[in-house]
């Protein structure tokens, strides 16, 4: 049993079953055991894997980007995980006021030691209130998550419980609910918090682009989508409490609903960084390190191929009302 699993049981045995969102609050926060509070799950013995350790391509296309739509402005990354993206960013743009929103003193280190002069905070709320461009990658899975589902009896909740000693999933008493859906329905109330404070700072200048594994309503999965990664498989969610990465994945067409009243620009992963150039920054960099083309083209595949990143991962660009379609979005 891992150490946060019995801090779960006892929280579990005082006050009942626990949502799922609390659980995965404790999974990953938990200020000694959570997940992304011990340690780096980006690194070499790490359970997984982003766009921007796959290459220094990906953050260097963000970085044309943000010349083109925010052009001198401060950068803001929520969630920046050991800094990589920053730092490619910042080898395009030049140098930038940095904030990093970072929870774990782990990972903050490692940012530290990519982007010195980074400034760092807890929450986007503390940043001073200046038009910036706003990044996030990876970052709205990670926030804990509610799970709904209808049932004969009615809409439930599902919960994490014990039974016959051992952690389970249930459900709670058919609560008096009408959410958006017919089947499930997922909602993370910090992701929405997240969204409206970046809305209204977009309101004010600047852009903001998330970027995320997720999907839009037209391909809607069929069930709840929380799921754990350990050492780059997928693991049971309740198998190993803090040991295991849990995301789930954004409905982007619900996130943008946070957006109203500015302009949205919706792009898959592949097609955004085509149109950005990185396949020419691919040609390039091999014609300047030959000995590296064959791992210059597998990244390449990596990010963009649909049966990879390219259309798995979504790109939400959000600029104020009435700006010309930013670059990467048709
Ligand atoms: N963007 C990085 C890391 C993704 S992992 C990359 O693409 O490689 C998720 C990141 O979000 C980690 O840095 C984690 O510590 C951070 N994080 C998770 N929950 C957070 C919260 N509530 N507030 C701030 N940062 C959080």
């Amino acid at each position: 049993m891992t150490p946060l699993e019995a801090v779960i049981r006892a929280r579990i045995a005082q006050a009942g079953p626990m949502s799922v969102a609390e659980y995965m609050a404790l999974c990953l926060g938990h200020p000694q055991h959570g997940y992304y509070m011990r340690q780096d799950p980006l690194g070499a013995a790490g359970d997984f894997t982003t766009a921007p350790e796959i290459s220094q391509m990906f953050g260097e296309m963000i970085g044309i980007w943000a010349r083109a739509v925010a052009p001198g402005l401060p950068l803001i990354e929520l969630g920046p995980g050991r800094g990589t993206l920053m730092a490619d960013i910042l080898r395009v743009t030049g140098p930038r006021q940095v904030w990093f929103v970072e929870t774990s003193p782990t990972l903050r280190a490692e940012q530290a030691s990519r982007v010195p002069d980074a400034q760092f905070v807890e929450t986007l709320a503390e940043v001073s209130e200046t038009p910036a461009l706003i990044l996030a990658n990876e970052f709205f899975d990670a926030l804990p998550v509610r799970q709904y589902l209808q049932t004969p009896e009615g809409w439930r909740e599902r919960q994490v419980g014990l039974v016959a000693d051992q952690l389970t999933f249930g459900l709670s008493a058919p609560l008096p609910l009408t959410p958006p859906r017919t089947d499930w329905w997922e909602q993370s109330a910090l992701a929405e918090g997240v969204a409206a404070e970046i809305a209204r700072r977009v309101a004010m200048g600047g852009a903001a682009l998330i970027i995320d594994y997720g999907y839009r309503a037209a391909d809607r999965p069929k069930g709840p989508t929380l799921q754990a990664l350990r050492r780059h498989a997928p693991a049971g969610p309740l198998a190993a409490p803090g040991e295991a990465d849990l995301t789930w994945l954004p409905d982007f067409d619900a996130l943008a609903e946070a957006f109203t009243g500015l302009d949205i620009h919706h792009a898959e992963q592949g097609a955004f960084l085509a149109r950005l150039g990185i396949g020419m920054r691919a040609e390039a960099l091999a014609k300047a390190r030959p000995t590296e083309a064959a791992s210059l083209a597998d990244a390449l595949e990596r990010l963009t191929a649909p049966a990879q990143m390219g259309t798995l991962f979504k790109v939400l660009g959000v600029t104020p009302p009435g700006t010309a379609i930013p670059p990467g979005f048709s």
